[in-house]
């Protein structure tokens, strides 16, 4: 019998107030896995009356005190990691590599914002002799932090742990395909101490939940991660409520090669692409730009490294259903382009990788501009190549896409890689395998949102900014 997953309100279990659950499924196996609350409008509405009440208790406390909770919620992490990474591995699939990553990225965003929250501060404003003028970084009371399946824990934690910080509640509703991690998030905060109520879950489909949980009066703040069609939705409730929301959206992101690169590390960086969760993250950079005189040496070399990846082992499976159902749309598509893959294109009909929702990792390479395959998000271990000459074809191939999440460039001329750094259209270009960390904010240009996650900023995101003056005349 399947274990039944509660709603986490108030610090404690709630059942749904419909009484229905929700299957889950393990997409390594395709077997059926826990079962989930079939969230409502009631439900949503009962866990922002808990956010509520919690919230203005934490506002007030000091930073050093809020500072100490997030400590202890990173401490649960870290202590809780074996049963989070087993929550995230039945309905995910993942490999145990990824889960780790992602459990440590979980409680070091609860670690980064318990630290940055001490020195997030207002200002005094010298106005002249006879004013005293300062601002307050007030929180906006309860948000909400609607999130997707490719990443489930790290991405609530990742609008959660600032939200909370700034002295926020949050009621958090999980993608209803992989809602167990935040749950146990949630029970291993309130363990740790978290006071009731500052950080629920309930959990239920988009329209069931999300919907009325964005509609409600309550909330004065969205988080949004996922698709542009769903964000799009929100937007509009945003703008309805003239509700301010953070949209953390899609990518077509490019990475861009130069003759001069060191050829190794790009081919990696690129490899990564397609093996870092089976290609289903939104930053992953899968159209691989590439100057003309070496296109097809690091295509080659590109090709005959991710054929070696095992499924099961180095990558996972699609993640649901559906996902694995439009990978396979694209490479129908593109076969009736006229479009042969260097290597995959498809399931695996036989051996490791067969029994799950696993995609073999695929490359196109040469691919005209204007194919689907080249334009829109696979959300799977799909890289496409295209060639190029010369800095300025380059510019223009890695901005030709309504996206502009994030950015790539190889090059041995740091100056060229800073000049198009300069130029793309991304909210954050990695040169030469820079590194983008929690410390670095991260968010889009374009079609892939706005708002900043991560870094300082994302503590500004969920603050509203009060000022004081006082005239001493
Ligand atoms: P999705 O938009 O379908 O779902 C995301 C969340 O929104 C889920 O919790 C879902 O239940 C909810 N939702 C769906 N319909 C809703 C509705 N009508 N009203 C309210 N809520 C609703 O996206 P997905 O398929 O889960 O995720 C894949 C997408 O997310 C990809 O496009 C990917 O690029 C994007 N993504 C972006 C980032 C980022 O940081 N920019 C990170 C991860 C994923």
């Amino acid at each position: 019998m399947a274990v039944r997953h509660d709603h986490w309100i108030g610090g404690k279990a709630v059942r749904p107030a419909t009484g229905a659950y929700l299957p889950t499924l393990d997409p390594a196996t395709r077997r059926p896995g826990d079962e989930i609350a079939a969230g409502s409008e009631a439900d949503a509405g009962n866990a922002v009356a808990a956010a509520a009440s919690a919230q203005p208790d934490w506002a007030r406390c000091s930073g050093a005190e809020r500072s100490e909770a997030l400590h202890a919620v990173a401490d649960a992490i870290e202590a809780g990691a074996a049963e989070l990474m087993e929550r995230e591995r039945a309905c995910t699939g993942k490999v145990p590599a990824q889960l780790r990553v992602e459990v440590d990225m979980s409680a070091a965003y609860f670690r980064y914002y318990a630290g940055v929250l001490r020195a997030h501060h207002g200002r005094t404003i010298d106005q002249g002799a006879g004013h005293h003028t300062y601002t307050r970084l007030e929180p906006y009371g309860v948000v909400a932090a609607i999130t997707p399946w490719n990443l489930p824990l790290n991405q609530a934690c990742r609008a959660l742990a600032p939200a909370l910080a700034a002295g926020n509640a949050v009621v958090a509703k999980p993608s209803e395909l992989t809602s167990t991690s935040t749950l146990c998030l949630a029970r291993l905060a309130r363990d740790a101490g978290l006071p009731d109520g500052l950080l629920n879950v309930v959990t239920g489909t988009g329209p069931d939940v999300g919907t009325p949980l964005a509609a409600h009066p309550g909330v004065r703040r969205i988080a949004f991660t996922g698709s542009v069609a769903t964000g799009r939705h929100l937007a509009g409730i945003a703008a309805g409520r003239l509700v301010p929301l953070t949209l953390e959206l899609g990518g077509k992101s490019p990475i861009v090669v130069f003759a001069d690169a060191a050829l190794d590390r790009a081919v990696a960086a690129a490899v990564q692409a397609v093996a870092m969760n089976a290609g289903q993250v939104c930053s992953a950079t899968t159209r691989l730009l590439v100057e003309a005189a070496v296109h097809d040496e690091v295509v080659a070399a590109v090709a005959e490294a991710v054929e070696r990846l095992r499924p099961g082992v180095d990558f996972g499976p699609i993640i649901t259903e559906a996902q694995f159902g439009k990978v396979l749309d694209h490479f129908a598509e593109a076969g009736a382009a006229g479009l042969v893959p260097v290597t995959g294109g498809g399931a695996y009909d036989g051996g490791p990788g067969a029994e799950g929702q696993y995609v073999r990792p695929t490359v196109y390479a040469g691919v005209p501009a204007g194919a689907r395959i080249a334009r829109e998000e696979v959300f799977g271990p799909v890289l496409v190549t295209m060639p190029f000459t010369g800095e300025d074809e380059a510019l223009a191939l890695a901005n030709d896409t309504d996206y502009g999440l994030v950015a790539a460039v190889w090059s041995g001329d740091a100056g060229r890689g800073l000049r198009l750094a300069e130029r793309i259209e991304a909210g954050q270009v990695a040169v030469n395998g820079g590194a983008l960390g929690i410390e670095t904010p991260f968010g889009g240009f374009k079609s892939s949102g706005y708002g900043r996650e991560k870094g300082v900023e994302a503590l500004h995101e969920y603050a509203q900014i009060k000022t004081v003056s006082l005239s001493l005349h």
